[in-house]
């Protein structure tokens, strides 16, 4: 496993497991074969409703606790200084732990920025290893840096060869912040048939998924990946062994539809926010 180094000195691995979307039996069942294939990232989320189940595999592991990095995220409606503070208490007694490695504002939304006050005061308390964002575009990335303290040491957001975040990528890269791409195989969509990606994997012997996530981790991004399967949990990890040339990077560079509109659910539609604001 390749690691990234965050911008307060945290490392942290490249690749990780994704558990949104699954049910706690899933859960249950995923994360003893990810950790025996090596996987030591675990990525949840209080809105994924599945801490509790993460924190009973984390506690039935034999894998150190220090050895794990664990991930979960502020939702939008606990935003605010106050509010945050307890939610926090909520989901690190829900994971059974009593640190996070990283804590992301899950979307930007609310008052986040009380919520970052809040998570601010956590790192110093050492109970937060690292602190980041979710979904955050360049403007709000950039608001919350120039007016806070700590910078984020990781913006997650969805990211594949169909929605590259080109914008993005460069302002995080002037700040020190790791990009992590969520839904790096379009949830198993249209990406993973497409014929620049399936040559490239035919070239290597490599899956399209393996070939995704390696040029993820090549050029520099942090991923989650979700299955409940365990032959795919074992083949998504199975990126560390070869390396894409630069023309197959290019390759893939050139196939992002974000910049004709074609990239995906964008967080500044206000549709965006209606729809989030009917989940509990
Ligand atoms: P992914 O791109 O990881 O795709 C997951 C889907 O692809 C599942 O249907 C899975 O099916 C399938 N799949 C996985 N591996 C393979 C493979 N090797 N070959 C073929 N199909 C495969 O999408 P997610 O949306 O789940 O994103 C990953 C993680 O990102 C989430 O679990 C979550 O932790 C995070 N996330 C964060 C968000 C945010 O707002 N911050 C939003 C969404 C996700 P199966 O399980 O049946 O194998």
């Amino acid at each position: 496993m390749e690691n990234f180094t965050l911008n307060n000195n945290v490392t942290m691995p490249a690749l990780g497991l994704g558990v949104f979307q699954m049910t706690g039996e899933q859960v249950r069942a995923a994360v003893p074969v990810a950790l025996d294939a090596g996987y030591r990232l675990l990525d949840t989320a209080s809105r994924y409703y599945n801490e509790e189940d993460l924190g009973a595999a984390i506690a039935e592991s034999s894998v150190a606790r220090e050895d794990l990095f664990i991930t979960t995220k502020l939702w939008f409606k606990d935003h605010g200084y106050e509010a945050t503070r307890t939610a926090f208490r909520v989901s690190l007694d829900k994971l059974g732990l009593d640190y996070l490695d990283l804590w992301l504002v899950h979307q930007p939304f609310n008052d986040y920025y009380g919520s970052w006050r809040a998570m601010e005061e956590l790192v110093d308390a050492g109970l937060v290893r690292a602190i980041g964002v979710s979904n955050f575009y360049p403007d709000r990335y950039y608001d919350l840096v120039c007016h806070n303290r700590v910078v984020p040491a990781v913006n997650q957001l969805r990211l594949n060869p169909y929605d590259q975040r080109r914008d993005t990528r460069e302002i995080s890269a002037r700040y020190g912040t790791v990009l992590q791409a969520w839904s790096p195989l379009g949830q198993g969509g249209a990406v993973l048939k497409d014929p620049v990606l399936v040559s490239i994997a035919r070239e290597h012997g490599k899956s399209v998924p393996q070939v995704i996530l390696r040029w993820l981790v090549q050029t520099g991004v942090s991923v989650v990946v979700k299955s409940v399967h365990e032959d795919r949990l074992r083949e998504n990890i199975d990126i560390f062994d070869f390396a894409l040339t630069h023309a197959q990077i290019d390759a893939i560079n050139a196939l992002d539809r974000r910049e004709t509109g074609n990239g995906g659910p964008d967080h500044r539609d206000p549709a965006m926010l209606d729809l989030l604001r009917t989940f509990e």
